[in-house]
């Protein structure tokens, strides 16, 4: 399960884990980074099971494969918050510390992964900055977060940095058919990921999302043929879809695309919502392009917290134009 060739995209990133373990120069300490869902711990397992194999092929048959398969290698420790819900100060001492001393018990490495450690706070990666200095010759330290501006440059400078990429479309798509999931799914769930895996799969596996969409195309689709009055009357079905504000914009903002695309160029390979054809081939809507900025401009204020209601009533009003 663990293998480089499982990883969508990221080809540099494994060429250079490879690297390092073909000349033996591997890091004390690495920084994974990237967005949520973009396969920041895959990666790191499958260079963790390579590191740690006893051919350092990943064979798949040694005792440290297997074990670190199965999730029990005694020597791959996954560091985890115990009181709040980041890594604290008690964890890397009571996780990391106590335990960076001793050495392997099996493998040729003591490895930790220490998950969301871009939300340690400046404490705890003080703690963790002590151990990185002067790690004995068997550490090694895998620290994955979002963001890496969060990290103290004191650590930054100690660690190499694995930067995750989101990888085109076509190859999250093909990914998702490959997974059995429909033509059309996989189409829309790959459009809306942007190209990060794990968002595209959750989305596929996700009812809310597809009972949103449907809802939402239905709700835009019909504003056309709306008064004001009317139209102002979905602020409400919006207002339940409120705390998934982004998926909320991304499907009417891909919807607006479909439209644009389809009308320049009657041409529905490049239509995300393969689904709906149909209602995208009689959409004879000629304020497409002010509408997208609508919804650009009302995402914006959203995301200052503008009130929603107001926010919402002039995006509809907008989209309702004819
Ligand atoms: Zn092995």
């Amino acid at each position: 399960m663990f293998s480089f060739d499982n990883v969508i995209g990221n080809r540099e990133n494994i060429l250079n884990m490879e690297m390092s373990l073909k000349n033996k120069k591997v890091f004390h300490s690495y920084i994974v980074t990237g967005e949520e869902g973009i396969g920041k711990l895959f990666i790191t397992n499958c260079f963790i099971k390579k590191l740690q194999c006893e051919t350092n092929d990943a064979c798949g048959n040694c005792y440290s494969c297997r074990s670190f398969e199965l999730g029990n290698n005694p020597d791959v420790i996954y560091v985890k918050p115990t009181k709040a819900n980041n890594l604290s100060v008690d964890d890397i001492r009571e996780q990391v510390k106590l335990n960076s001393s001793i050495k392997p018990y099996t493998c040729r490495y003591k490895i930790f992964v220490l998950e969301n450690a871009d939300k340690m706070t400046v404490a705890a990666q003080n703690a963790l900055l002590k151990i990185l200095e002067e790690p004995p010759n068997f550490l090694i330290f895998f620290l994955l977060g979002e963001n890496i501006k969060n990290f103290l440059p004191t650590i930054i400078s100690r660690c190499a940095i694995i930067n995750m990429k989101p990888v085109p479309i076509p190859e999250v798509k093909k990914f998702l058919t490959q997974n059995e999931i429909s033509e059309d799914l996989a189409q829309i769930c790959s459009v809306y990921s942007q190209g990060n895996i794990g968002r595209a799969l959750k989305l596929a596996s996700d009812e809310k999302f597809i009972v949103m969409r449907e809802k939402i195309i239905e709700i835009i689709n019909s504003l056309a043929n709306c008064n004001v009055a009317n139209a102002l009357l979905f602020v409400n079905e919006f207002e339940n879809f409120k705390d998934d504000l982004k998926t909320v914009f991304d499907i009417i903002y891909f919807w607006y695309t479909d439209l644009i695309f389809f009308k320049s160029t009657n041409n529905a390979s490049f239509i995300c919502s393969t689904d709906k054809l149909e209602l995208i081939t009689k959409n004879n809507d000629k304020k497409l392009y002010s509408k997208i900025n609508a919804i650009e401009k009302a995402k914006k204020y959203l995301s200052r917290n503008t009130n929603f209601k107001l926010t919402f009533s002039s995006l509809l009003l907008v989209l309702s134009e004819v």
